[in-house]
């Protein structure tokens, strides 16, 4: 091979010097900075916007203009008292593979691409099945978060549940396919209902199941849906609802489904991290009968969006639903991987990187620490709002969620008052909390998921909930 050509100076370093520089600075910003402040939109987009540009500008430039731009309307999730969802922050390890993996511009579709991309997503696949506690042999696919996951896992219990009654459908489809039962819990994440959308298994046909104050799915419920289905049948149960943070019950409802001949999905977005930690452990008991599995790495691994994980025990069904090829054959025992067959994307962005760093930086014992201390900031925060007049919590804090409600004035509606106390928090800007509705009743949602959340985080956040549920008492709204 001829010596490459050499640019001098290469072109390319400036900018990138101008991002890492405004990046370091916003990154040093953000355990100050306020978490989430009223946005004016007219003024952002007049900011950002603009004709298309009829010839191009210095590339640095550009970078300089966008991060002085998109500033007001830049949100501190990836700071310390973000509370809102579940968002998880970027652990610095993963951010800067993942800058790298930019870099590198590698497309994680196909070995030959990516050589790197390849190997790397096995090695994390092999981490994660074991700090999981997986069974061996487990298949992970990378996807772009836990919908895609399910959507994949889903698409490969489609297979394998008609398969078994002798239908192929990724040939023939569903049209005229024998009918495939659905049955989730009450409780069920939207996401669910949206990969079954997607999948032609219909969000409106779902058999729905019981679930308990907390959210958990009730084993006796599924027993009696169960009793009234024939065929194939797939269920999905969760580790960690939305908002409670509860844990379905594994290994009743694995012994139902496993004696009926269904398929058992569990949706772990941000739960299954559980398993990574031993003192909580013992919330995802028997997570390895299950037969797929979803989780997310942006949320409790701390990760840069976008990153999801599927895994699924029957690595067939789940190469035959996803590849491109449709072939039965599985050729990664001994041969190489090929990312594309275990997502529903063929070209994509090397997310493996970022999962391998982070997991290299933390180790086992760092991921456990992660996930053990997310839950004891979370207690705290509970305790504190609990012990104080005027709050109420309402849920038992068993991971990383805290719902809270607030008591109002005489004469004021709960909910109204609730919602008024979510408002002035995030206006105020030390902290941001998201709202939702639990069992009928307004709550305010706390969710503790960043790696640099201190337990002064959690005492200045605190410290602003109640100072803003005071002033909503005696402002009023
Ligand atoms: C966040 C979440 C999802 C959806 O995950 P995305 O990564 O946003 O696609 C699904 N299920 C649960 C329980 C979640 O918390």
């Amino acid at each position: 091979m001829d010596r490459p050509l050499r640019h001098h100076p290469p072109p390319t370093t400036d900018p990138l010097r101008r991002a890492a520089e405004s990046a370091t600075a916003f990154l040093a910003s953000v355990a100050e900075r306020p978490v989430g402040l009223p946005v004016d939109l007219v003024a952002l987009r007049r900011a950002l916007g603009g004709p298309l540009p009829a010839h191009g500008e210095d590339a640095a430039d550009v970078v300089t203009h966008l991060a002085d731009a998109a500033d007001p309307g830049i949100v501190t999730t990836a700071g310390p008292r973000y509370f809102g969802f579940v968002i998880g922050g970027s652990h610095p390890a993963a951010l800067a593979a993942d800058w790298l993996a930019s870099a590198w511009d590698q497309n994680a579709c196909l070995y030959v691409m990516s050589p790197a991309a390849a190997v790397v997503e096995e090695v994390a696949a092999a981490w994660l099945v074991e700090l999981f506690g997986l069974p061996a042999g487990t298949s992970v696919g990378f996807t772009t978060g836990a919908t895609m996951a399910s959507f994949t896992a889903l698409a490969a219990a489609r297979h394998a549940v008609l398969r078994a009654v002798g239908w192929d459908v990724e040939e023939n489809g569903l049209s005229g396919a024998p009918p495939v039962t659905v049955v989730i819990g009450d409780e069920a994440h939207v996401t669910i209902l949206a990969a079954l959308q997607m999948l032609g298994l219909g969000r409106g046909r779902v058999r729905r199941v019981a679930a308990d104050a907390q959210g958990r799915l009730i084993p006796d419920a599924l027993v009696a849906v169960l009793a009234s289905v024939s065929g194939p049948t797939i269920v999905c149960a969760q580790a960690g609802n939305v908002n409670t943070g509860a844990f379905d019950p594994m290994p009743p409802i694995a012994a139902v489904v496993r004696a009926h001949g269904g398929w058992l999905h569990v949706d772990g977005a941000f739960g299954m991290w559980a398993a990574a930690a031993p003192s909580l452990r013992r919330h995802v008991d028997g997570l390895e009968l299950a037969d797929s599995w979803t989780t997310d790495a942006h949320k409790y691994l701390n990760v840069p969006y976008d990153s999801g994980l599927v895994f699924v025990r029957d690595t067939r069904a789940h190469r035959t639903a996803m590849t491109l090829g449709a072939s039965y054959y599985v050729e990664t025992g001994g041969g190489e991987r090929d990312p594309y067959n275990w997502v529903p994307e063929s070209s994509r962005r090397a997310r493996g990187f970022a999962i391998y760093a982070v997991l290299r930086a933390l180790g086992r014992d760092g991921v456990a620490e992660l996930v053990e201390r997310c839950t004891r900031l979370a207690r705290r925060i509970a305790e504190i709002l609990a012990a104080a007049p005027g709050a109420c919590l309402l849920n038992e804090v068993v991971l990383n969620q805290v719902l809270v409600a607030f008591t109002p004035p005489a004469g004021v509606d709960p909910d109204a008052h609730t919602r008024a106390v979510i408002a002035r928090v995030q206006a105020d800007g030390t902290c941001w909390v998201g709202g939702t509705t639990w069992q009928g009743r307004a709550a305010m949602r706390i969710s503790v998921s960043n790696w640099s959340t201190t337990d002064a985080d959690v005492e200045s956040s605190a410290a602003a909930i109640l100072r803003c549920a005071a002033a909503a008492a005696t402002l009023g709204h």
